[in-house]
């Protein structure tokens, strides 16, 4: 269990702050608004309305002593970069920040900010991607071209053998597979695939979107 401050309420801060709290840790929420302080006071060990880019409002609130601060402000970017200035002063080492524009981006990575979140961006691609790759449940990117993707069964693959699919691209690992309840990771290439089974597999982008192409009908 760890100490987390979340600065901004909004719909973003306020999600991230209730996550942390449902996953057993103690947040402390920050806000200029009061109603948004009211609205959440219950959920979080700790809310204050306090102005953010007071440095002493910072210190008193013992900020220095979390594991990680989230700043997520949004539209003031002044009063954002000035948040991060002072707990850069401070001396908190993990600091995550929502950018809201290109600019705030560039001032946030000169001030050495670990992790610049662009949560309505990153939102975006996902839905594109869900789009245009409709058989992929989930994706987690290990590098910028290299993927890890659970891919649904469709009917189209029903009756299938795992080799005659995974055949067409060699350079792609299957990992996993999932029927109901029951995982399996040491697969028989003869395995019959049935409409709603689940692969994870791993590879490159450009062998991933060649496995897509089996997929059409999805
Ligand atoms: P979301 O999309 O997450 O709802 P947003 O990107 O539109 O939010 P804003 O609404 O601009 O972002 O800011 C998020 C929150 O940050 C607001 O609740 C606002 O009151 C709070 N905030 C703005 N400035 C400060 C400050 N100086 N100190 C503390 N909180 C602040």
């Amino acid at each position: 269990m760890a100490l987390f401050a979340v600065i901004g309420l909004g719909s973003f801060g306020a999600t991230v702050a209730t996550q942390l709290m449902s996953l057993n840790h103690d947040v402390i929420g920050i806000d200029l608004n009061k109603k948004y302080v009211e609205n959440i006071s219950e959920q979080l060990s700790h809310a204050v309305i306090a102005d953010a880019t007071d440095e002493h409002v910072l210190d008193e609130l013992n900020v220095q002593k979390c594991e990680a601060v989230v700043v997520a402000i949004g539209e003031d970017i002044e009063a954002s970069i000035l948040c991060v200035l002072h707990l850069k002063n401070m001396g908190v080492e993990k600091i995550w920040v929502k950018a809201k524009s290109k600019a705030h981006h560039m001032i946030l990575t000169h001030l050495g900010v670990n992790k610049i979140i662009h949560p309505e961006e990153d939102m975006g691609v996902r839905i594109a991607q869900s789009l245009s790759y409709p058989m992929v449940s989930r994706y987690m990117a290990l590098e910028d071209d290299h993927f890890i993707v659970k891919i649904q069964i469709h009917a189209d693959q029903n009756g299938m053998r795992l080799h005659q699919l995974m055949d067409h691209v060699p350079e792609v690992r299957t990992l996993m597979h999932k029927r109901g309840d029951t995982l399996q990771y040491s697969l028989d290439p003869h395995l019959i695939l049935q409409t709603d089974d689940f692969l994870v597999v791993e590879g490159l982008l450009e062998p991933l979107r060649r496995l897509s192409k089996y997929f059409k009908h999805a």
